[in-house]
């Protein structure tokens, strides 16, 4: 079969009846014929599907065409983002053993490592991503390093080739959070680095109308997952989601083409917009060290305005397409200052890592370019009132 995902995501071998869409398997368990069948399935010694918390036919289409994406031997399909990336870790960390981190981890990854690992007695230090010595420093003894590049909100880049083979050579799996590019813009296991986690949620699904979450690498490293933590943990995707992610999926290759204009289009207008401070746009200004296994940038971007607290809610209230809120990777354009979600109680890594309050991240939609230029300059210009 070929690899290009155009084909990948397109082409299935014939379902039942000639069906082109997969048949939804909305079905808890499945039955044997014999007792000789029942215990090869229960014996791993056949593929055949048993429960659905476990194997499920609709969601191993999904896991096969993102294993088929990201050029991975196998892949695990989640619940969510979340559970996608609590298997990942967990599978691979003892009680006492060490995690290094990349700053600017997505938030509940974050809060995932600094309040429930630890009750594992789990240390996990967090880094400074693009540079890659101090990484490298921090990288003896750990036995994960979690990388996302780029970062959430503020969007830095690592060296995927340089810190995979650093982790490699202290014995240390590496994880990197690939829900940004996509495997459409980055392939990060061609790079060297062992598992990829994705946010199914974001650009996978694409409409906005599925929480999910995925896990890819090598054989042995998915079998690790299936043997220590799931199905035990039991975020398992239910198959309507798993049906879901193949449809949304069809269309992958051109949604990111699409993002990646009209985002970099609207993030070069923004620079020279005499309101903005800064723009956060990993293919514009100095190129960060994991540029070079960008094949091209997604929807998500961020800036930050030249106002107070007054002036981010003039201009977030005068947005009209751009709708407020949390999440990204549909077909909606959405704008999320910082300001509110530093209002989020308990430990909150914004705060922590030092995030800007006047940053407001932008998730381009598949709206037209010209629409949503005029729908921010026009809210740009509310703040200056
Ligand atoms: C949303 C997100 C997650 C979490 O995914 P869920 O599907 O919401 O559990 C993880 N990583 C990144 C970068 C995200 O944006």
């Amino acid at each position: 079969m070929t690899s290009d995902p155009s084909t990948i995501v397109a082409h299935d071998e014939d379902f039942p009846g000639g069906a082109v869409v997969p048949p939804i398997f909305q079905t808890s368990l499945f039955t044997f014929g014999s007792y000789q069948e029942l215990e090869d399935a229960m014996a791993g010694r056949s593929r055949r599907p048993i429960y659905s918390r476990g194997d499920n036919p609709t969601v191993q289409i999904f896991e096969a065409k993102v294993a088929a994406l990201e050029g991975a031997a196998a892949a695990r399909a989640f619940a969510s983002g979340m559970a996608a990336i609590s298997a990942a870790v967990l599978s691979n960390l003892r009680a006492g053993e060490r995690m290094v981190c990349v700053r600017h981890c997505y938030p509940d990854a974050w809060r995932l490592f600094t309040s429930i690992l630890p009750r594992f007695d789990i240390q996990v230090d967090f880094v400074d991503g693009h540079d890659a010595p101090a990484v490298e420093r921090a990288l003896p003894g750990a036995r994960v390093l979690y990388l996302e590049s780029p970062t959430s909100v503020v969007f830095e880049t690592q060296d995927l080739p340089r810190l995979g083979a650093a982790a490699r050579a202290e014995g240390a799996v590496s994880i990197v959070d690939n829900s940004w590019a996509s495997p459409i813009f980055q392939r990060p296991l061609e790079h060297g680095v062992d598992l990829v986690v994705h946010s199914a949620s974001k650009y996978l699904g694409g409409h906005s109308d599925v929480v999910a979450g995925v896990v890819c690498g090598r054989r042995e490293l998915i079998e690790r997952i299936d043997a220590g933590v799931f199905p035990l943990l039991g975020g398992k995707l239910a198959p309507f989601e798993g049906w879901l992610l193949v449809r949304g999926l069809r269309t992958l290759p051109l949604r990111m083409r699409r993002h990646h204009e009209s985002a970099l289009a609207i993030a070069k207008r923004l620079l020279g917009h005499p309101r903005v401070v800064r723009v956060c746009h990993p293919l514009l200004g100095d190129p960060g060290p994991g540029v070079a296994t960008l094949a091209g940038a997604s929807g998500l971007l961020s800036f930050e305005l030249d106002g107070d607290q007054a002036a981010i809610r003039a201009f977030c209230d005068a947005l009209r397409l751009f709708k407020l809120g949390v999440s990204w990777g549909g077909h909606e354009s959405l704008a999320f200052p910082v300001a509110a979600g530093l209002a989020q109680q308990g430990a909150n890594p914004l705060a922590v890592f030092g995030v800007s309050p006047a940053i407001i991240r932008l998730h381009v939609g598949l709206e037209d370019r010209d629409d949503l230029w005029s729908d921010l300059a026009q809210a740009l210009d509310r703040t200056s009132d």
